[in-house]
């Protein structure tokens, strides 16, 4: 018996499995050709959402800045916090996302 990762859900069944006990993908009539096109398509969409998810991050971050620079908050306000809170999340949201995206693009 053999641990392997579902096609579908990418989760670690054995591969006496005829279906997917996690996601109920019928697995005993997938060729290796077929198993290896549904793994790359789950990578791709992973690798599609850290992607927007960076995107999102990078607006965050960016329109922090703007706020920070076109409106000049004073010192200890409440939205020279909520500038500050976005360049932080959004840097560290981005910063996140590179690094899973790596993580993504090394795993085969
Ligand atoms: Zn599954």
């Amino acid at each position: 018996m053999a641990i392997v990762a579902c096609p579908n859900c990418a989760k670690q069944i054995s591969d006496k499995h005829k279906q997917c006990p996690h996601c109920d993908m019928n697995i005993s009539n997938l060729n290796a050709e077929d198993k290896l096109k549904i793994a790359l398509d789950i990578k791709l969409k992973k690798k599609q959402q850290i992607m927007n998810h960076s995107f999102i991050a990078l607006i965050i971050f960016l329109s922090g800045f703007l706020a920070l620079y076109t409106r000049s908050p004073a010192p200890g306000s409440i939205e020279l916090l909520i500038t500050q809170s976005a360049i932080g999340i959004g840097f560290l949201w981005y910063v996140i996302n590179r690094v899973r995206l790596l993580l993504v693009k090394k795993t085969k």
